[in-house]
């Protein structure tokens, strides 16, 4: 008996341990992909902030491809969503890629993704198949909504670059060239463009007062596209969106807009800015989402908060 009972007290501490790093999240196969529930029309993204080098997903063979990581990007990204659940009691549904990027790079098209591996073929194909049905989701739950591909780069320029399908040099044209249907057409923001409560042009949407870039600018993020950048010079590098926001945004159909943001690197990695940062960029999200798509939290009333389901502990703490 005596025996017993101390057998049952040594489990506490490991059910404890084992309990917390894991509630809240559903993974793909072997955790390489993640999956956190969310009960609001937002949805995150986060492709090359993983860390995982298992022995069975071996490097990724091919030479010209990127291979390294965004780092911070996931740390970010999953303060960004428990700061949105402290500021609005809702958690956006966030997608994220574990493994490193040497062995995956969900950003890509299959055969450049995963270079021939079937582990990491299997996980690319979890990772958008959640964000799929997470979309899917949305649309119904809420009939529209936003899913933002988060990402880092290390462009010499200290700015955000806010990907919506546009290249550099389309985005040097005037408004009144950028608002033709032409252009409309393959944005990422399509459905937005066609539908939002200012009934701004596209042009006011991504370099107007109440673009995202604006939003960033006014808190004291340098942006591009944005009122003071309205886009990126002649030979300035810039990341105008990949396949994610092609695939799960609106140029395609649908009514889930996509935006890729990429912070700069310096901005990531300046630990003392960190929880600002996150804090900041939760509500230029949220504010983004109010202005655009849902007055005074529409979505409130759609959708009550699920907490039983949704309450997941701080995951940040849990990595390295
Ligand atoms: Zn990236």
């Amino acid at each position: 008996m005596y025996l017993l009972l101390l057998f049952l007290l040594s489990m506490v501490p490991f059910l404890e341990v084992q309990e917390k790093p894991t509630a809240g999240i559903i993974g793909g196969t072997n955790g390489y992909i993640g999956f956190l529930p969310g009960n609001m029309p937002l949805v995150i993204s986060i492709p090359h902030g993983g860390y995982m080098m298992p022995d069975e997903v071996p490097e990724r063979p091919c030479i010209n491809c990127a291979k390294n990581q965004d780092i911070f990007t996931l740390e970010i990204g999953l303060g960004i969503r428990d700061e949105i659940y402290r500021q609005t009691g809702h958690y956006p549904y966030v997608i994220i890629n574990n493994l490193h990027r040497t062995r995956l790079d969900p950003n890509r098209n299959i055969e450049e993704a995963a270079d021939g591996d079937k582990n990491a073929a299997l996980a690319w194909q979890q990772f958008h198949s959640f964000i799929d049905s997470t979309c899917a989701e949305v649309q119904e739950k809420f009939g529209k909504g936003l899913y933002i591909d988060l990402h880092g780069h290390r462009h010499l320029i200290k700015r955000t670059e806010l990907g919506y399908l546009l290249s550099n040099e389309e985005l040097q044209l005037d408004d009144e060239l950028l608002d033709l249907d032409s252009f409309v057409e393959y944005t990422s923001i399509r459905s937005l463009v066609n539908s939002n409560l200012n009934r701004l042009s596209f042009s006011q949407l991504i370099r107007g007062d109440d673009s995202f870039g604006s939003l960033l600018e006014q808190m004291g993020y340098p942006a591009v596209p944005s009122p003071a950048i309205p886009f990126p010079g002649r030979d300035e590098p810039y990341f105008s969106g990949g396949y994610n926001i092609t695939r799960h945004g609106s140029s395609q159909g649908g009514t889930i807009d996509g935006i890729q943001i990429e912070l700069d690197e310096e901005l990531r990695r300046d630990m003392s800015k960190r929880d600002k940062l996150v804090s900041d960029l939760a509500y230029i999200i949220v504010k983004f989402l109010r202005i655009h798509y849902f007055r005074d939290f529409d979505f409130d009333r759609v959708m009550a908060p699920d907490k039983k389901q949704l309450d997941a502990p701080a995951l940040t703490k849990g990595l390295k």
